[in-house]
């Protein structure tokens, strides 16, 4: 059944008609369109997130044109470069730092799986201390595959259950973290 639904207007009434659908749908649809990005660069990807936030590739279309870089006004973290394992903990606590809901991108190699810094100093990807949504391939990754990993969290936003940061599933992800 699909979850938006042209109703016609009742006789008397003039109009096309209106839509129904669930409430979570609005607050998704909402939510997906008003994300405010932190992002965490430390190395070379963090230059391909300047590129895509300027005017050319115009992140703000996607009502994302605020990047917040306190952890408490931020609902997506956005992860770019090489971490180091000393960087690690800094990381993490950014992350419980931002309040529910959250998400999470790793932008590149580097975040992703450590890319060519297989060493003993960096961090094999950054799911090593923080659940990961999206990860984005790349050395870097070119803005339109970074924007396509951000209306991949989009999509995830638009569709999550309101319900679901309470959900048994969720929280023994956070568990394996180490996360109450
Ligand atoms: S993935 Fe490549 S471009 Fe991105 S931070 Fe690592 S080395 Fe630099």
């Amino acid at each position: 059944m699909s979850e938006v639904k042209l109703v016609d207007a009742p006789d008397g009434i003039e109009g096309a008609g209106f839509f129904a659908t669930r409430f979570d749908k609005v607050i998704g649809l909402a939510r997906s369109h008003s994300l405010w990005p932190l992002p965490f660069a430390t190395s070379c990807c963090g230059i391909e997130f300047m590129a895509t936030m300027g005017s050319h590739y115009d992140f703000a279309r996607f009502g994302s044109e605020r990047p917040s870089f306190s952890p408490r006004q931020a609902d997506l973290l956005m992860v770019m470069g090489t971490i180091a394992k000393k960087m690690g903990p800094v990381l993490r606590q950014v992350y419980l730092q931002m309040a529910e809901p959250r998400w999470v991108i790793a932008v590149g190699a580097c975040a992703s799986s450590g890319g060519i810094f297989d060493t003993y100093s960096v961090l094999q990807g950054i799911d090593e201390v923080i659940p990961v949504d999206v990860y984005v391939p790349g050395c870097p990754p070119r803005p339109e595959a970074i924007i396509d990993g951000f209306n991949r969290i989009q999509d995830l936003v638009k569709n999550e259950p309101l319900r679901r940061r309470n959900q048994p599933q969720y929280q023994e992800l956070l568990a394996q973290y180490g996360i109450q």
